[in-house]
Formats: C-alpha cells, sequence, structure tokens
C-alpha cells in the first residue's frame, strides 16, 4: 500500500478537525435552543427567563451580556435558519459564516431569511469568509430592497456614546451617529484643532484634535464641570515615598503619577486599608448606612454576579438574610453586598439560586442548576511581601 506524505496527512487531518469543530458548533447551538425551551419566560415582557442567562454565563465563564447574545443567538438559528444549521451540521460551513447569516438576516421577513440563505448556501461556502459575507449581503438586497435604508434608520435610532477602556491608561469614546453627521462633527474639530496651532504649539494635529474635544466637552483644565470620579491612592504614593499604582473606579489600576496629579485637584477621602488591601474599619450598623454603603460599593467595585460588570455607582447595597432562627440578628460587614438592578430583581424573581458571603468581599452563588461559583472582590493592592 501506498504511503501517504506527512503533509498530506496534516492538511487532511486539519480539514476534518474543521469539521468537526463545525459540526460541536451546531451540537451547542440546538442545546442553547433547548435550554431556553426548558426555561420559558415567567413573566410578560421578557425573551429569556429571570437568571437564565446568568447560568450560562456562570458554566462558561463569560459576561452575561455575551451570554445573552449567545443565547438569543442559537434561538434565531434554529427557529429561523434550518438550511445554514444543517450545513454547520455537516461541516460545508463554519460557526463565522453561520454567524453572518444572523447578523444580515435580522431585519428581514422569516421567509425572506430563507431565500437569503438557499441562495447563498447554493454556492456553497466560497472562497472567504469575506466572499460569503457580501453573497450574503447582496442576496438580503435582492429580496428586500428597502431593507438598507429600514436598517439606516434603525442605526439612527441606536445613536449612542460609550467608552471602550484600553489597559495602557487610555480609553477610546465611540460615538455612533450618521455617517453625515459623524463627518461634520470630524470637520468641526478638524477646523479648531487648525486654528489652534500656535508658532511654538508643538503638539500633532491629531494631539490637537483629541485636546479641542476635551475641551469642547469638559472645559479647559476640565473646570467647566466637576467631574465625579472615585480614585484609590496609597497614602505612601501620594505623599511620594513610593510609586504604588492606585485605582480609578470603573477604569481600574492607573500610575503613581496620574494618581498625584489627580489627587492635586481634588477632593480627598480617608480609605483603611490592610496589608492585604482589603477595606478596614467596620462597625456592626443593623441597616446599610451610608457610610457603610459607601464602604461596600469602594469594596465591590461592580455587581457581584458572575459576568456582571455594571459599575458600583449604578448598584445598591443588598441585604443577605436579616433573620436567623426567626429573631433579627445583627448585621456585620458580610451580610452586604452589591447588586445591580437587574439582579437584585432576579434573585426576587428566580427560583433556586443561593448566596451566601462566608467573609466579607468573597461571594458563594450555587445556581439552579448546582454550579458552585465564588466572586471575591478584589484587592486594592498586591498583598504586602
Ligand atoms: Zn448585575
Amino acid at each position: 500500500m501506498e504511503q501517504t506524505k506527512p503533509d498530506t496527512r496534516a492538511i487532511a487531518s486539519i480539514h476534518v478537525a474543521e469539521q468537526q469543530i463545525a459540526r460541536w458548533h451546531a451540537a451547542q447551538i440546538r442545546d442553547f435552543a433547548r435550554f431556553v425551551e426548558c426555561r420559558p419566560p415567567g413573566r410578560p415582557g421578557i425573551k429569556l427567563a429571570d437568571g437564565a442567562p446568568e447560568e450560562v454565563a456562570a458554566a462558561l465563564n463569560m459576561s452575561i451580556r455575551t451570554a445573552i447574545n449567545r443565547i438569543l443567538e442559537a434561538d434565531y438559528i434554529v427557529r429561523r435558519l434550518p438550511a445554514t444549521l444543517n450545513a454547520l451540521e455537516q461541516g460545508i460551513i463554519d460557526f463565522a459564516r453561520t454567524r453572518a447569516t444572523c447578523q444580515v438576516t435580522r431585519g428581514l421577513s422569516d421567509e425572506d431569511a430563507l431565500k437569503v440563505e438557499n441562495a447563498v448556501l447554493a454556492y456553497g461556502p466560497h472562497a472567504t469568509y469575506q466572499e460569503y459575507r457580501r453573497a450574503l449581503r447582496r442576496q438580503a438586497m435582492k429580496v428586500d430592497p428597502e431593507a438598507a435604508e429600514r436598517k439606516r434608520k434603525q442605526k439612527q435610532e441606536q445613536r449612542d456614546v460609550v467608552t471602550r477602556k484600553a489597559e495602557d491608561g487610555s480609553a477610546k469614546i465611540v460615538a455612533t451617529l450618521l455617517a453625515s453627521e459623524a463627518e461634520s462633527m470630524y470637520d468641526v474639530l478638524n477646523h479648531f484643532a487648525h486654528k489652534a496651532k500656535s508658532p511654538d504649539d508643538t503638539r500633532t494635529l491629531a494631539q490637537r484634535r483629541a485636546d479641542v474635544l476635551l475641551d469642547l466637552i469638559v472645559g479647559k483644565h476640565m473646570q467647566r464641570v466637576r467631574a465625579n470620579i472615585n480614585v484609590t491612592v496609597p497614602l505612601t504614593t501620594l505623599i511620594g515615598l513610593n510609586n504604588q499604582p492606585g485605582e480609578l473606579s470603573e477604569y481600574g489600576p492607573i500610575t503613581a503619577e496620574q494618581c498625584r496629579a489627580l489627587a492635586k485637584n481634588g477632593v480627598l477621602r480617608r480609605l483603611i486599608t490592610d496589608d492585604f488591601g482589603k477595606v478596614l474599619d467596620v462597625s456592626p450598623y443593623r441597616y446599610a448606612s451610608q457610610g457603610l454603603a459607601e464602604r461596600i460599593k469602594m469594596r465591590d467595585r461592580t455587581c457581584r454576579q458572575p459576568g456582571c460588570r455594571v459599575p458600583g455607582r449604578k448598584c445598591d447595597v443588598y441585604t443577605l438574610s436579616k433573620k436567623k432562627d426567626g429573631r433579627r440578628r445583627r448585621l456585620r460587614e458580610q451580610d452586604y453586598l452589591l447588586l445591580c438592578k437587574r439582579h437584585r430583581l432576579m434573585y426576587a424573581r428566580a427560583k433556586g439560586w443561593v448566596l451566601a458571603q462566608p467573609e466579607p468581599g468573597r461571594v458563594i452563588f450555587v445556581t439552579p442548576t448546582e454550579q458552585v461559583r465564588q466572586n471575591v472582590a478584589e484587592p486594592y493592592e498586591e498583598p504586602a511581601a
């Protein structure tokens, strides 16, 4: 028997693996849809049952937003794109192409969505992902020429400004606008950036654009509006003894120099932490007083639900059971934790979740399918050596 060459074997094996991956994706999509079926929404006006995305997030270690998207996407594929799901199952197309079909057909009727997937699948996977996507868009425009216009209007309704944090101490502001509006904004920015140039100005045009935008919105030297930010700085950093990083709430660690610059114009509030960076000094309040609430917010920083990143300022202090053996007891720091509105409501509505906080900042969650997750509030400093 003729021996197959190693490179030929490798390619064949890569190809088989790719088909297997596609099959597994298809199986997972069906499982997601099955899970949704087991958990019908318990009240009107919601697509997913209370707590269902939270369980997926706990199982797959992902954010709740991602879990919601994955579940809804799978549900959509099973209901509306049977041919695409079949092709994925047979390893003809991959998960990326399946997702693209989802995105492109979203604004179409059920019937038109079927027409688009069948027309594109008739030519197989196409040479590349980009080509497959272009074919999808072409077919979508063919079956519903007004869809593009509807999409444009929809985008206009979704106009928004968001921040995208980077890990290098910077962040981006991203505005979703109509193309024409974005162009005219950018024009105005460029106009001012050019005008701001003086003979001894060494800034680049790009830097002046960024400075102009900041000045227009926040005012020169940030004096127009007093922004409300929380910065936690070790005392040793503040007085310049060392360069331990501080922490900007909702962002994370920032450099010592940035801390000192912010502290110059800011109002300082003292927060005592121990050698492990844990917030200290807690007295046994019966109810979450303003002071204790502030301390819990400083300790937890975001909603404690695994996968949820809602910042502390949008959360409330949630009190674990006030009663033991039917009697009210004194509450301690570990009886409180931060939860966002969605998750306070979830614990009120969804059955089968168990919450416990054996020590301040360490929360144990048990889901209705008996997954156990632990969520520990991040310390402010690395433990002292
Ligand atoms: Zn939450």
